[in-house]
């Protein structure tokens, strides 16, 4: 039983107390190029820190090298240059953080938190829910699926859009995957970490990853990071009734055409309508004009993006 156990703390994840009232951030994962579903996750977070004179950061979450879409971060740094979406600091990028992520883990494992795993995919069973097979197994590292271990309680968080919402790991999940057998550090592991490293305070983003908040709050807690808001944004859909992704082919964002897609998405979070003008200056109107309660309800955007 893990609950009796205090959180832990690396050394390497400090609590500063120079932590801003609101730190935000976009950060997109280079697997295709940017579309309109991500402009309004770009747009909902610039404006919602910019609304409580937070700053607001930009990652580019490029660990799932076989997933990167060739071409694709340039896309995506011109597409924030083009809105003029200004980050308070440099962009980084999780490649060039892998260092950071495998000492995460090795302080997880001299704290008895993560274990390697030997088991396929198949051996799962249906639903998907791991059993701790591996848990007592003592394997060697090198070549395994790392997991961490999850306990057998409700944890729960505040949506500011989608409400309370809540996840029992152990019955839901299972202990879960920080690092493939491939040596592909997992999104779970890399945007907690980040996360807490960058002094995050708020989360704003689709909500297609509702369901992946609990992980990160554990994963959070064991690392002893503070917890942050989250705010999970309806999603844009195709003709289709499908979301907006890369991966059903949503149309690239056309950079020539910013100010006119800016006013779309401003207009998709049920803002009140802005000038067309510089895209600097209609960001700057969206956020004296933001209002949370405006944006629609529920998970998905009515109306039909391409
Ligand atoms: N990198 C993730 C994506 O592009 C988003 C991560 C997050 O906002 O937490 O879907």
């Amino acid at each position: 039983m893990l609950s009796g156990n205090p959180p832990l703390t690396p050394s390497l994840i400090k609590q500063g107390d120079s932590r801003m009232a609101y730190t935000g951030r976009f950060a997109p994962s280079p697997t295709g190029p940017l579309h309109f579903g991500s402009l309004i996750t770009a747009v909902a977070s610039y404006c919602d820190a910019r609304a409580q004179q937070g700053k607001w950061l930009v990652r580019i979450e490029d660990t799932d090298i076989p997933r990167i879409y060739p071409g694709s971060e340039d896309h995506i740094l011109r597409s924030i240059d083009a809105f003029q979406l200004e980050p308070d600091a440099e962009i980084i990028f999780q490649k060039d953080r892998l260092e950071i992520y495998e000492s995460v883990i090795e302080q997880l494992h001299q704290q008895g938190w993560v274990y390697a795993c030997q088991c396929t995919r198949k051996m799962l069973g249906s639903n998907h829910i791991y059993a701790g097979t591996c848990r007592n197994s003592a394997l060697p590292f090198a070549g395994q699926a790392i997991r961490v271990k999850v306990d057998d309680q409700e944890i729960c968080f505040a949506d500011r859009l989608q409400g309370r919402h809540c996840s029992n790991l152990q019955r839901d999940l299972g202990d879960f995957v920080l690092k493939r057998r491939d040596g592909i550090i997992n999104y779970q592991l890399a945007v907690t970490v980040d996360d807490c490293l960058q002094g995050m305070t708020h989360v704003v983003r689709g909500a297609d990853l509702l369901d992946n908040t609990e992980r990160q709050i554990w994963l959070g807690r064991l690392l002893g990071c503070p917890e942050l808001q989250y705010m999970h944004l309806p999603l844009a859909m195709n003709d289709q009734g499908q979301k907006l992704s890369k991966q059903n082919m949503a149309q690239a964002l056309d950079l020539t055409q910013a100010p006119q897609l800016l006013q779309q998405a401003i207009a998709a979070l049920g803002q009140p309508p802005v000038e067309i003008a510089q895209p600097r200056e209609m960001l700057a109107q969206a956020a004296s004009q933001w209002q949370i309660q405006r944006i629609p309800q529920g998970t998905r955007i009515q109306g039909i993006f391409l």
